[in-house]
């Protein structure tokens, strides 16, 4: 428990830092080298639109980010006040198994807090994620995979043109870092070069854990289940997968693809309302 206390806070400040340095290096680094090209003139060059492209992207991410906070499960101190007192002190106790006396309910001993439909505990946000924080926390898996793999792309751009390499053989990735290590202990290769090559295979892992992620999560939802159902077995009634989707995403969705939005139309909010 004290691991994964301590796992509760490591990770959303890794996860800041990363940030911090992937918006410092872009903001400072990356763009301002695009500028240098002596084609980069016009209103609409490339090194703008992928400054502009990299704000919406982070932007995106971090206010997907913050949603899932906000929209965090309902606190343990309502319950109590709807007179779940008892039940709430059974799982706190441990004498009761979680989940069992509300359906699709789950108490989550890090939060200490009663999750509707819960589907896992990020450890990145901190937080549980259920029905009220789904949509934003897809949201932030998608921009942060889009953000980490455009970082990588101006990352790739960067390192080619102050090392005047080329990155068309594939095999010219998989050498980098073996060969600029070599390189960086003999003196040819700057700290900060190496810094920024050591950061491209971070965008690249990250990049990839959060497609597959999000493609995984996506999966589950279109299928009506959660994290938590699958792995307790727990046997789900069938709907179909347009329903599945509304109930996640919204009748705005689209709109929530743009701009970071909470699902106000959500089975929990529906449920509050009565
Ligand atoms: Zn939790």
């Amino acid at each position: 428990m004290l691991v994964l206390r301590l796992l509760n806070v490591v990770a959303p400040a890794y996860f800041l830092c990363i940030s911090l340095v992937t918006f410092v290096l872009q903001i400072f680094v990356f763009i301002p080298s695009m500028f240098r090209d002596p084609s980069t003139t016009s209103l609409f060059s490339p090194a703008l639109l992928h400054g502009a492209l990299f704000l919406f992207l982070s932007a995106n991410a971090l206010g997907n980010y913050v949603l899932v906070i906000q929209s965090s499960p309902e606190d343990l101190g309502k319950d109590l006040h709807l007179g779940k007192g008892a039940e709430v002190a059974d799982w706190l106790d441990g004498s009761r198994s979680p989940g069992s006396a509300l359906p699709s309910t789950h108490f989550c001993r890090l939060c200490a807090r009663v999750t509707q439909r819960h589907d896992h505990h990020c450890f990145f946000t901190g937080n549980c994620i259920g029905s009220r924080n789904m949509r934003n926390f897809i949201m932030f898996c998608l921009y942060t995979s889009l953000a980490c793999l455009d970082s990588l792309v101006a990352g790739m751009a960067y390192i080619s043109a102050t090392l005047s390499m080329s990155f068309a053989d594939p095999l010219a990735f998989l050498t980098l870092l073996p060969h600029s290590i070599s390189q960086f202990f003999s003196g040819a290769l700057l700290s900060s070069e190496m810094f920024v090559i050591l950061m491209l295979y971070l965008w690249l892992g990250i990049g990839l854990a959060c497609a597959g992620f999000c493609c995984h999560q996506m999966l589950l939802i279109l299928r009506g289940q959660t994290r938590y159902q699958v792995r307790k077995g727990i046997v789900v009634r069938a709907r179909p997968w347009r329903e599945n989707l509304q109930e996640v995403f919204g009748k705005k969705w689209l709109l929530g693809l743009l701009i970071p939005m909470q699902n106000m139309e959500s089975s929990y909010r529906r449920q509050k309302e009565k």
